[in-house]
């Protein structure tokens, strides 16, 4: 893994760096999530606050209260709609980032036996066939 991580959001109006290797990467299988990716999970890297960098644009905040009755922020590009990280928790000390928002995920799909169970679940539909991805699109 090379530092800083680097990522941003589809338009690339939005960059960020992440200085430290993550703390965890973890999914979330919430109905929220569901319905904003349109799938059974979504996945996140957790790392510390000061280890991370927004180094272009400004994020569009957007506040949720959660079932738990906490209100979340989500930092989304105004232009593309990309969510890229949320405002931090656990009292500002820990970010999560959206993986998938990584300019290279290629590690996060290597020989994890969770994601790969995971991906096993889904039936690996866009990562086998690209042609119903592409005609999706
Ligand atoms: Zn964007
Ligand atoms: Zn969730």
């Amino acid at each position: 893994m090379k530092f800083p991580l680097t990522g941003g959001c589809q338009c690339g109006k939005l960059r960020y760096e992440i200085m430290e290797a993550p703390r965890l990467v973890c999914s979330c299988h919430c109905t929220d999530c569901q319905k904003m990716t349109s799938s059974a999970f979504s996945m996140a890297l957790v790392v510390t606050e000061d280890a991370f960098h927004l180094t272009a644009g400004e994020p569009h905040l957007v506040q949720r209260l959660a079932d738990s009755g906490r209100m979340t922020t989500r930092w989304v590009c105004s232009d593309c709609g990309t969510w890229l990280t949320g405002t931090p928790r656990m009292g500002g000390v820990l970010r999560l980032v959206r993986a998938g928002t990584l300019d290279d995920t290629s590690w996060l799909a290597g020989d994890g036996p969770f994601l790969d169970a995971q991906q096993a679940a889904l039936g690996h539909a866009t990562r086998r066939r690209p042609e119903i991805r592409d005609a999706a699109r």
